[in-house]
């Protein structure tokens, strides 16, 4: 009997390298061959310092349940380091030592004068009540406090992922409990509500600073024409993943001030679409009510929650977690420009595929450095005891109404009521806020940009924002003399 034929191997795909920490380093070094250094400092630049890693008990229920927990200190060229906690079932060392390096070079990009840093503790937020969650947080600072992995000088953390101002709080308020009479304990932490040492602004910040770097980008023809874009954002098809603190920021802000097309929201528990667009704000209420986003009126609901990353759309904003646009789905990503709100969640061979396909995208470390750039705001704010816009806010306005009316009597004719009191009234902290982000974001953009047009082998905008990262921290350790 004839040997029945040998199978046909199947054909090998190439194994993706999903660990976060792998892939900052693979970036690092892409960038690192465009940058002149000392010998061994492009290695410092690169190395995470240190990291703390504690497990400790908190009394849920009648039984006591192990939390484990890190901080991760990737760079002290400047001082305090900066960086969120983020509470996920998925936390781990590797994770927290990357996105302590991504903030490391975030900060250098946003020219924020702080060294990075990142935090989490391995727990999902939902399976816990409220008073629990504070327990586990207290506890938690009480441990950073101890191996002094926090201070206003020495580091600082802020939200992240299943983090935000409650948290915050209960951060600064465990942070000055352990230091009575410490003026500056209110810096300790960022993010924290504007009724306890916060600043207006902060909470949409990272979705608000994503915003004025795509506004930026629609001001570029020159840029547009690479992705055949033409316009504003006005009726431009966006998708978002993640309806948290960013993703919903940054859809309600696009739907309500700059008219685009909010076509697909994605959540854990599925996606909602409508090609014609949804109306956020009322999303949000359907959320607000129902628990979810699911079975929202007049939208579709798509099972899946990666379902909203293959939505054919002009902006693709991945706002939720790392690895999301990877090899198993770039194929069905259907975008012109993607917008990293998220840490990592484009792997590089999806990267490089969609960049090939001439998708723009905008890396994580530029487009997500709002939140960070706020938080240095609200730090200055805690060391110097004084909101923004305080001391001029009076005489501007004096100033402003001095002009309106001589300009009114000059021309004999009165400004119509909404445009009279727009000219009247004066800045606040949240304008000047808002204003000193949107100038970090267009300065970065254009950064970057120059370095991607004048460096012939920088090709995209991740390698680009590297470059000015590693160029950032690199001076500012010759600074110090460390290397010299
Ligand atoms: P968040 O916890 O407020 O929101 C995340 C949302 O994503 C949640 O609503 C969650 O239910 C949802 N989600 C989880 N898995 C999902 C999935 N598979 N598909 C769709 N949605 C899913 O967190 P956040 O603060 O908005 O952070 C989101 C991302 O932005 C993270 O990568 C974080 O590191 C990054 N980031 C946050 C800030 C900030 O200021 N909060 C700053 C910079 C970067």
């Amino acid at each position: 009997m004839a040997k029945k034929p040998a199978r046909t191997p199947a054909k090998k795909t190439r194994a993706e390298d999903l660990n976060l920490n792998n892939i900052v380093s693979q970036q690092f070094d892409r960038a690192a061959r465009f940058v002149k250094l000392p010998e061994g400092l492009l290695e410092q630049i690169k190395v995470c310092n240190n990291v703390y890693q504690v497990q400790f008990p908190v009394k849920i229920g009648d039984r006591y349940v192990i939390f484990q927990g890190w901080r991760a200190e990737h760079s002290h060229h400047r001082k305090p380091l900066k960086g969120g906690i983020r509470y996920s079932r998925m936390v781990n060392q590797d994770e927290i030592m990357a996105l302590a390096a991504l903030m490391t070079y975030k900060c250098a990009i946003a020219n924020v004068p702080f060294g990075g840093s990142k935090g989490g503790i391995r727990l999902r937020p939902r399976e816990y009540a409220p008073e629990q969650l504070e327990r586990i947080t207290r506890r938690f600072t009480a441990e950073l406090i101890a191996k002094n992995f926090i201070g206003p000088g020495i580091n600082v953390p802020a939200p992240d992922y299943g983090t935000g101002e409650r948290e915050m709080a209960w951060i600064a308020d465990t942070y000055d409990a352990f230091h009575p009479g410490q003026l500056d304990n209110m810096a300790c932490v960022t993010g924290k509500p504007v009724s306890q040492g916060g600043i207006r602004g902060r909470k949409e910040a990272t979705g608000r600073g994503i915003v004025f770097a795509l506004r930026e980008v629609f001001r570029q023809p020159a840029v547009l024409k690479k992705i055949r874009l033409s316009g504003s954002l006005e009726g431009k098809r966006v998708a978002v993943q993640g309806f948290g603190n960013v993703g919903y920021h940054v859809a309600k802000i696009l739907h309500d001030e700059d008219g685009a097309r909010i076509v697909a929201i994605g959540e854990w528990d599925g996606t909602v679409s409508n090609p014609e667009g949804l109306d956020v704000n009322a999303l949000q209420e359907h959320r607000v009510r129902t628990g979810s986003i699911r079975d929202f009126p007049g939208a579709k609901t798509l099972p899946h929650p990666g379902d909203s990353l293959e939505v054919p759309c002009d902006v693709l904003i991945p706002a939720a977690l790392e690895n999301q646009i990877t090899t198993a789905n770039m194929r069905r990503v259907r975008c012109r420009l993607l917008a990293e709100a998220a840490n990592g969640p484009t792997t590089p061979l999806a990267e490089e595929y969609l960049r090939r396909r001439g998708v723009l995208i905008l890396p994580d470390i530029y487009l997500n450095a709002g939140g960070v750039t706020v938080s240095y705001f609200e730090w200055t704010k805690n060391i110097s005891h004084m909101r923004y816009g305080r001391l001029e806010k009076r005489l501007d306005e004096v100033q402003r109404t001095t002009l309106v009316r001589s300009t009114e009597d000059l021309v004999k004719r009165q400004f119509p009521d909404s445009v009279r009191q727009n000219l009247l009234r004066g800045i606040d902290e949240e304008d000047l806020v808002n204003s000193g982000l949107e100038e970090t974001m267009i300065t970065a953009f254009h950064e970057i940009w120059e370095i991607r047009e004048r460096i012939r082998d920088v090709r995209d905008m991740r390698t680009a924002a590297y470059v000015s990262a590693i160029q950032k921290v690199g001076a500012a350790y010759l600074e110090l003399g460390v290397f010299p």
